[in-house]
């Protein structure tokens, strides 16, 4: 697997590593860490840059995590025999108690260099309750010499009595430019990525490891099929279930951006008013867009975006979203018979 170089600055990061550095050098670094990062923009990284900070090999004089040596390449190879690593299993969106209960057997045994053990939970709110209380007698009862570093993007989805037991590593959300900046940094010129975060939403590292063209290709097709969907011509269903076997992550990020941009034309014209003129995206249409329906349609994709992970009917919940948007621009006949009206 290939990772972001160690030495790679990210400025977001630099206050979490700044307080584990401290934390190192005043020897007040804590049997468990929990990393608070959203997704996207390095919080799996960060956990990484901190086993690696703890095994780096370079002189004492010299930056660490280094990057170079050989105890930071094995980190981050996923290859160092004292850090090891429990995430979902590739067919699983969970991490089971099986693998909880190895890494906490590995974390009794005596570390191969004679130092700490560390292990990286990532995301540790994929843990399913069974794994999750399995940990818990792990915490409470810390082997000396171990580190755990457990990332979650939402960790309230774990138990309090989990938290309470780790100590808080927050990151903060990067802004667009500062993204931006470090994304043109990274990569080669002339990608707009200005465009591809718009529908990834501000994530950074995620960004670099998607095709750009492909996502603009997606927020075209999304943009015509919504205006398709305002002008009554869309076939919801067989749209649903196309869009819900493919990239339903970005589809439901390119619809929420869609609506959300329709949203703010019309706060741009002062709101008020429970109807819009479509006239930009429609011409000659004579269709105006419902914003009652249009704000049912953004809590609509809002709430498909929560249930994502979940076992839920996605093609059902993208059905029931283009509906709405159906209806948010269903008003043809009666704009046509007021128009005629005042003539
Ligand atoms: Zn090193």
């Amino acid at each position: 697997m290939t990772r972001l170089a160690l030495t790679v600055p990210m400025p977001w990061l630099a206050e979490a590593q700044a307080s584990v550095e401290r934390a190192i050098r005043s020897d007040h670094l804590g049997h468990a860490l929990l990393v608070h990062a959203a997704a996207g923009v390095g919080g799996d990284w960060l956990a990484f840059w901190i086993a690696a900070r703890v095994f780096c090999s370079a002189p004492a004089d010299q930056p660490r995590p280094c990057g170079a040596c050989i105890d930071c390449r094995r980190v981050m190879a996923g290859e160092h025999p004292d850090c090891s690593l429990v995430a979902p299993e590739e067919t699983s969106k969970e991490i089971k108690i099986d693998q909880v209960r190895e890494l906490c057997q590995d974390l009794r045994l005596t570390s191969h260099g004679g130092r700490l053990k560390v292990a990286l939970v990532m995301p540790a709110d994929r843990m399913n309750r069974f794994a999750a209380n399995a940990l818990l007698k792990t915490l409470e009862e810390p082997t000396p010499g171990t580190l755990l570093v457990l990332v979650a993007a939402q960790p309230s989805r774990l138990p309090a009595t989990i938290r309470s037991r780790c100590q808080s590593l927050p990151v903060r959300a990067p802004s667009l430019e500062e993204s931006l900046s470090w994304l043109a940094g990274q990569a080669a010129p002339g990608v707009d990525w200005r465009a591809v975060l718009a529908v990834l939403g501000l994530r950074p590292l995620d960004a670099l490891g998607v095709d750009p063209a492909r996502i603009a290709a997606l927020q075209r097709e999304t943009a015509e099929a919504l205006v398709q969907a305002l002008r009554g011509g869309l076939d919801p269903v067989h749209t649903a279930d196309r869009w819900s076997r493919e990239d339903l992550g970005l589809r439901l990020a390119a619809i929420e951006n869609w609506i959300t941009d329709r949203v703010r034309e019309w706060a741009g014209r002062g709101g008020g008013s429970t109807e819009m003129r479509a006239d930009p995206y429609l011409p000659e249409s004579h269709v105006t867009l419902n914003i009652r329906a249009l704000f049912e349609a953004l809590d609509g994709v809002r709430e498909a975006r929560r249930l994502e992970d979940t076992p839920v009917n996605k093609a059902l919940l993208l059905e029931r979203l283009l509906w709405r948007l159906t209806a948010a621009g269903g008003n043809r006949a009666r704009t046509q018979a007021r128009e005629q009206g005042n003539r």
